[in-house]
């Protein structure tokens, strides 16, 4: 039996190792903690030689390694999301404790209709209490961190620093398992900028009634400018967003469009060319256009409203 599982789990490390995705092992029939020592009991040898390393460094997906270390012990497959591109969000059910009311599912359900979405189908597994974990790709260059009850109750994140169990894992209260066999989509851009902790708050201006779903108008306007942010030459990126951002504060103004949903969409965008420390520059320069454009509202007629 502990042979049989200790194969079983042996295979699941390879198949996520073979997507790209790298692992690390957990002590048998447990979530936590990883193999490997803590900081504070470091002996200072082998991979420590130069200083203490962390787990999510060691994650691997060499199929050597992973062979050697399943060989052991039946341990359970953590896989590490930020260095596999990967963004977790993580809904949890109600404790038995709690009194009545959403779980982390619905909750996620809502907060993507409040922002226009999409919720895309994803890559999704279940725990063994009924929680489930929709994994997706982060768009590149964009580096996520975990978050917990941030984006909403009972939903938390897993980005760097942190790893999800890979369905098969078990503990003693059950199994994780495979819901949805998606290949992981990409993480939509509201939800990039919900799961960003402290570059989310940026004030919008004055506060307005919140916009319902954006029409279909509005909703190829976004995906248009965002398209053109993506696609601007290095030396034109500032102007091309500025411009963007401008005319989306405009479809703001005008109360068609709801400026979380429009500055997600930029910042998604902008995640494509940028290394973590100029996005804060250009987070800011889509706060500023927004805000100006908004107080330019744009005049639509008929269908488009
Ligand atoms: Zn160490």
């Amino acid at each position: 039996m502990h042979d049989a599982q200790r194969r079983a789990l042996l295979d699941i490390a390879l198949t996520m190792a073979g997507r790209g995705w790298f692992v690390f092992p957990i002590m048998p029939g447990r979530k936590w903690p990883p193999a490997w020592h803590r900081e504070e009991r470091c002996p200072g040898r082998g991979p420590c030689g130069a200083g203490h390393v962390v787990p999510e460094t060691l994650a691997t997906t060499d199929p050597e390694v992973i062979e050697r270390v399943w060989s052991r012990e039946p341990y359970n497959v953590a896989v590490y999301p930020g260095k596999s591109g990967l963004h977790v969000i993580d809904c949890d059910v109600r404790k038995p404790a709690e009194p009545a009311g959403p779980d982390g599912w619905d909750e996620l359900q809502a907060l993507a209709a409040r922002r226009g979405g999409p919720l895309p189908e994803a890559w999704t597994t279940t725990t063994p209490t009924g929680g489930r974990q929709l994994w997706y790709a982060t768009p590149p260059g964009c580096r996520l961190p975990c978050t917990v009850k941030h984006i909403a109750p009972h939903v938390d994140t897993r980005g760097w620093g942190g790893y999800a169990l890979a369905p098969g894992s078990v503990r003693q209260d059950g199994a994780y398992e495979l819901f949805d066999d998606t290949d992981p989509p990409e993480l939509p851009g509201w939800l990039v900028q919900a799961s960003l902790k402290t570059l989310s708050t940026a004030a919008s201006g004055r506060k307005k009634k919140p916009v319902a779903a954006p029409t279909a108008y509005v909703a190829r306007a976004v995906q248009g400018e965002a398209e053109r942010v993506r696609a601007a030459p290095s030396g034109q990126r500032n102007r091309a967003l500025s411009t963007a951002a401008y005319a989306l504060g405009q479809l703001v103004g005008a109360e068609l469009l709801d400026v979380a949903h429009a500055r997600a969409e930029l910042q998604a965008a902008v995640t494509a060319w940028n290394t973590p420390e100029s996005m804060t520059k250009d987070f800011g320069v889509i706060d500023t256009s927004l805000r100006a454009g908004s107080r330019n509202p744009r005049r639509v007629t008929g269908k488009a409203a």
